[in-house]
């Protein structure tokens, strides 16, 4: 279905366009992390996280993702008007890399220490030329790199009509990050990798759920876009800051509780993304973990398996 003209899951009423341009978590050049997110009807939208742009492009622009003669440089240099970078592993940032000397200005939006590392491990004349406007130079600056303070006011994405505010997160000792974007009053997390709290030691998934929680009750968030890279039995010592169903259902428990209840959670879609899949490409997997999120005891949202190319809208 096309972004934009989509009759999906929202009908007339929806908010959000949203394009899986790579769906799983690692191994498989081709479709690692990214989502191509849109305020409805509106042309230019932003990417969360860019492990795959070309290749995922081409999937969607096949599967009917966007608009028919839609052509891939469309896509990357017009609709994609922004970057949100969760982090900076290969898997969410390879396609922004590799396509980075034939595509349009634009910035990239991240927590300090993301930009920072962009700058110095990729953009740095070693691993690549320094598409950036900081760093080594000289600055080819193709990309600015626009720093978000954690968990602040909302700020403009470019010409989106979107909004995001970044939210950290703890991803097995590194930072990663949840951009919670907004259109008009309607919103939709889109999180990194991450792992639980209580294996992390952390309370960052806590304190998102305290920020989001107003607007579950409210009926304003519209999709929760989540990792689960591993299905169960999974030993807590080899999570590696990743989530299972069992986990992910624990702390949607939480979010439940702090939003009043499950009942305020009931038919909220979840986006399950970041699938570990296995070197020979075995369906089961994929399959394991939506019975095991369908059959477990969390709140009754709507788990939707996201498929590289296939729009969603919300
Ligand atoms: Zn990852
Ligand atoms: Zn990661």
């Amino acid at each position: 279905m096309a972004a934009g003209a989509s009759a999906d899951a929202g009908g007339d009423s929806h908010a959000f366009d949203v394009v899986p341009l790579g769906v799983a978590g690692g191994v498989v050049e081709g479709s690692t992390t990214a989502w191509y997110i849109a305020r409805k009807g509106q042309e230019q939208g932003l990417a969360c996280d860019a492990g795959t742009l070309v290749p995922g492009i081409r999937v969607a622009i096949a599967r009917g993702g966007f608009p028919a003669g839609t052509r891939a440089g469309d896509v990357l240099h017009r609709r994609i008007g922004a970057y949100l970078i969760t982090h900076p592993h290969l898997d969410h940032v390879a396609g922004l890399v590799m396509v980075s000397p034939d595509d349009s200005a634009k910035p990239i939006l991240a927590l300090p220490e993301v930009n920072a590392a962009l700058a110095a491990d990729y953009f740095n004349w070693s691993a690549w030329p320094n598409m950036g406007d900081r760093g080594r130079p000289p600055l080819l600056a193709r990309y600015h790199y626009q720093d978000l303070d954690p968990v602040a006011a909302p700020v403009p994405v470019a010409a989106t009509g979107l909004t995001v505010t970044a939210f950290p997160l703890s991803h097995g000792g590194a930072l990663s990050t949840a951009f919670l974007i907004r259109a008009g009053e309607q919103a939709l997390l889109c999180m990194g990798d991450t792992g639980p709290d209580a294996v992390e030691h952390s309370t960052r998934l806590d304190a998102l759920w305290q920020a989001v929680a107003p607007l579950v009750r409210a009926g304003h968030l519209r999709a929760i876009i989540v990792e689960t890279s591993y299905p169960d039995p999974r030993k807590d010592a080899e999570l590696f800051g990743h989530l299972t169903p069992r986990w992910l259902h624990r702390e949607l428990a939480r979010l439940a509780q702090l939003s009043g209840g499950t009942g305020a959670m009931k038919g909220l879609p979840v986006v399950i993304g970041h699938i570990k899949p296995s070197v020979d490409g075995d369906p089961a997997i994929a399959a394991t973990i939506a019975r095991q999120l369908a059959e477990g005891d969390g709140p009754p949202v709507r788990y939707v398996i996201a498929e590289q190319g296939a729009a969603l809208a919300f």
